[in-house]
């Protein structure tokens, strides 16, 4: 059975207390590894050396080799492509066909792209006045916060956790990272690359365990932890943030949401259908930017309806390696009961079920696997907790409205704030309505379209502060001004 072990200072390791978790492939149900489960002495350690590392050679690196280093932690994912696919759809069952255009190269690109960044964005600089005529000359500096702790979901394993870890690196940080414990695998194979490449030892170090009494709030309740960076469930933030209040650690989270589209009356169907298609279904509906509730203009709504479910009865379930799958499983049994569960709650009110409601009939070898269909309801109100609630599963509620503002309000009745796409062949119209979207997130004629260089969160509920580009710069280093008495 193969072992997944901590990487702390460089190595691997095993948990002090011998302890181990099942790794299991959600496709089939099967354990594909045994994990180091770790406690506080696992912890310690690694926060430990992430200090260290602060003080040594990563500490006093030239930007230059810290920028080409992190280049080439990108080159060598890419060198080792097909291990780090094969590590990816083994622990989330996904298809091959998504992780190797998503998971994969955004994984590597994000060292790449938080490198080019830093090297290349200026401070601020002032000259001041004073009583004696001689003047003072301001600058800020942007210095590395410290350990970062990183804590990161299953949805999109790598590419998430990346998207922390270039940032944090390329800041000058360390960071200590705690992968999901449904997928621990890509995490731990990162340590092997950090090593090849040359990254000083004890500035990526993984530890593997739970969240709640466990590794990861061991995590933010440490003392010598100076910032964590957080993506999952909103509830879990509240229960983060209370744990790093007494050390008022900086924040930064992604959260849930429980995202809207609307389709306008002069939408261009196919793109409407192509985009809506994968913001309902793309990765089993396991996307944090994935739309469960969709708001379709009534002269519309019949064709949209039909076509969609056209599309959900086209998709392909079956084993990530096999030629034309494009469904996979959901991550777990304790996920698929949850979706189950709304599935249930949609049929018990009432909903008209377009498509889908159940579990699919699956081949013997993937029978014990975690397989909901794909999923379209009409006809249930708003007060549904099928509509308020964050399923994280392939389904999504259509509804027709009237005019304009009516589906804004619609669309903005939530606690979350993630994001929306407009369909919409009117300019005017979408230039109108984007601005009004209570969300960190509003796309246009598209879904999931990221330039790296833009800001990156969510309003409402759906999350605290913003990464990527330039604005991640101002969680993951520290400004600090000098001030100089001409
Ligand atoms: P989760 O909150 O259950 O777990 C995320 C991570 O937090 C895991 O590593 C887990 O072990 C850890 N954790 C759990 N409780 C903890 C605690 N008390 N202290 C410290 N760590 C703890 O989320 P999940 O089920 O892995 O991921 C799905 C959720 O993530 C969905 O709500 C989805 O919307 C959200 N998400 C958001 C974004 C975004 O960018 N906004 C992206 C992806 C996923």
């Amino acid at each position: 059975m193969k072992q997944i072990k901590h990487f702390i200072n460089g190595e691997y390791v095993e948990s002090a207390s011998g302890r181990t978790f099942e790794d299991r492939n959600p496709a089939n149900g099967e354990v594909i590894a045994l994990v180091s489960e770790g406690d506080r002495r696992e912890v310690d350690a690694a926060v430990e050396a992430a200090n260290t590392a602060l003080r040594g050679e990563w500490g006093r690196m030239a930007m230059e080799q810290r920028m080409t280093l992190l280049h080439r932690v990108a080159d060598r994912i890419n060198e080792r492509f097909d291990e780090f696919l094969a590590a990816e759809c083994l622990d989330t069952g996904k298809p091959a066909s998504m992780a190797s255009h998503v998971d994969i190269p955004r994984g590597a690109a994000n060292f790449k792209i938080f490198a080019d960044l830093v090297r290349n964005v200026p401070t601020e600089s002032f000259h001041m006045d004073t009583p004696d005529g001689a003047g003072a000359l301001n600058y800020a500096v942007r210095k590395p916060r410290g350990v970062i702790a990183v804590i990161a979901p299953w949805n999109l394993p790598l590419l998430l956790m990346t998207w922390k870890v270039g940032p944090a690196l390329a800041c000058g940080n360390t960071v200590v990272v705690k992968p999901s414990e449904e997928t621990p695998h890509t995490a731990a194979l990162l340590g092997e690359v950090m090593n090849e490449v040359g990254v000083p030892k004890g500035v990526y170090n993984v530890v593997h365990g739970f969240g709640g009494g466990s590794v990861g709030e061991m995590l933010t309740q440490h003392d010598d932890v100076d910032g964590i960076t957080f993506t999952g469930e909103t509830v879990t933030g509240t229960h983060i943030m209370k744990a790093a209040a007494p050390g008022l650690k900086p924040l930064s989270f992604e959260l849930g949401g429980k995202n809207a589209g609307i389709v306008f009356a002069d939408a261009d169907m196919d793109k409407a259908i192509e985009g809506s298609m994968r913001s309902a279904f793309a990765n089993c509906g396991q996307v944090c930017l994935g739309t469960e509730r969709l708001y379709v203009h009534r002269s519309r709504f019949d064709e949209f309806v039909d076509r969609l479910k056209k599309g959900a009865e086209a998709l392909t379930m079956g084993w990530w390696q096999d030629d034309g799958v494009s469904f996979g499983p959901l991550i777990s049994r304790v996920h698929q009961d949850k979706v189950l569960s709304y599935y249930e709650k949609a049929r018990a009110e009432g909903a008209e079920i377009i498509t889908g409601g159940g579990v699919p009939d699956m081949p013997e070898a993937l029978r014990a696997g975690n397989w909901v269909q794909p999923t379209i309801w009409t006809g249930l109100p708003e007060t549904s907790p099928v509509i308020s609630e964050e399923i994280f599963g392939p389904c999504c509620h259509i509804r027709p409205f009237d005019d304009e503002d009516e589906a804004i309000a619609l669309a903005n009745d939530t606690p979350y704030g993630l994001a929306t796409s407009l369909w919409t062949e009117n300019l005017t119209q979408a230039h109108r309505v984007a601005p009004q979207m209570e969300v960190g997130l509003c796309w246009v004629n598209s879904w999931f379209l990221r330039d790296l260089r833009t800001p990156f969160g969510g309003s409402k509920r759906s999350g605290i502060g913003r990464e990527g580009g330039v604005h991640g710069l101002e969680f993951y280093a520290e400004l600090s001004n000098v001030c100089i008495k001409l």
